[in-house]
């Protein structure tokens, strides 16, 4: 099998059904035991209000993995855990008990059908760049955190 140079890349975590932190630390796991994967970093977990989405508040969070998964591959894995974690798709945007995006790819740009990188609306959310921001503050700017400040975040 061909090998690739290591890349880093954030992922985003989230979950509002059960026992959504519990999903979450068990998602940290279930991708640090993929194979060539290494979670380098975990942010702490967030409680969060929907947003584009309805039921219970979110636990988050996002990692820092380091893997020589190509994209598409590891978002393959990714989808795996989550339909490990019961994932329902009843209609777009229902309440999930457990949701993984690939947020950054290296510096790579990816758009196809199945990946856009960076994750398109990862800008506007709250949820993501605070963790994000914990984990890799080079990554995010003070004007981007100012204009997601309206959105209800605490770290749980
Ligand atoms: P969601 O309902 O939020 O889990 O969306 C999942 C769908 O988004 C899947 O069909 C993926 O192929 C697609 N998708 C596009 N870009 C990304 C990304 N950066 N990370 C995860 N899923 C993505």
């Amino acid at each position: 099998m061909q090998m690739f140079e290591p890349v880093t890349a954030y992922i985003a975590l989230g979950a509002n059904l059960g026992d959504a932190a519990q999903a979450v630390r068990g998602a940290m796991d279930a991708i640090h035991a993929l194979p060539d994967t290494q979670v380098s970093r975990r942010s702490a977990l967030y409680l969060t209000t929907p947003v584009d989405s309805d039921g219970p508040d979110y636990v988050n969070a996002v990692i820092e993995v380091k893997t020589t998964l190509r994209a598409p591959h590891l978002l393959e894995q990714l989808q795996k855990i989550e339909q490990g974690a019961g994932r329902k798709r009843p209609y777009r945007n229902a309440p999930r008990t457990l949701d993984l995006d690939i947020l950054l790819f290296g510096g790579g740009h990816i758009s196809s059908p199945a990946l856009t990188v960076p994750h398109p609306r990862m800008a506007q959310r709250a949820f993501v760049l605070k963790p994000l921001a914990e984990i890799a503050p080079h990554l995010v700017k003070p004007a981007q955190l100012r204009a997601v400040r309206d959105q209800a975040i605490e770290k749980l």
